[in-house]
C-alpha cells in the first residue's frame, strides 16, 4: 500500500501486510512518518526537553519577580 508522510508528503511504498500497515488501517488516520521524519522529531524531542528545563527556570525567575 502507498503511504503519504504526515509532515513532508513523501510517498512511500511499504507491504501491506506488515504491522504498520495493520495500525494505519485500524486508526483510518494516516499517521505515517517517513524514517527521515521520525529521526528528525526524534531530535526536536530532545532539543524541546532541554529548551524545556531551561523554560521553566526562567519562568520561575518571573514569578519571583511578580510577587
Ligand atoms: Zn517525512
Amino acid at each position: 500500500m502507498r503511504v503519504q508522510c504526515v509532515i513532508c508528503d513523501t510517498i512511500e511504498k511499504i507491504d501491506s501486510y506488515c504491522l504498520q500497515a495493520k495500525r494505519l488501517r485500524n486508526r483510518r488516520l494516516n499517521t505515517y512518518m517517513c524514517q527521515t521524519c521520525h529521526d528528525r522529531i526524534g531530535e526536536n524531542t530532545k532539543k524541546r526537553l532541554a529548551t524545556g528545563q531551561f523554560k521553566f527556570n526562567r519562568e520561575r525567575k518571573k514569578e519571583k519577580h511578580l510577587s
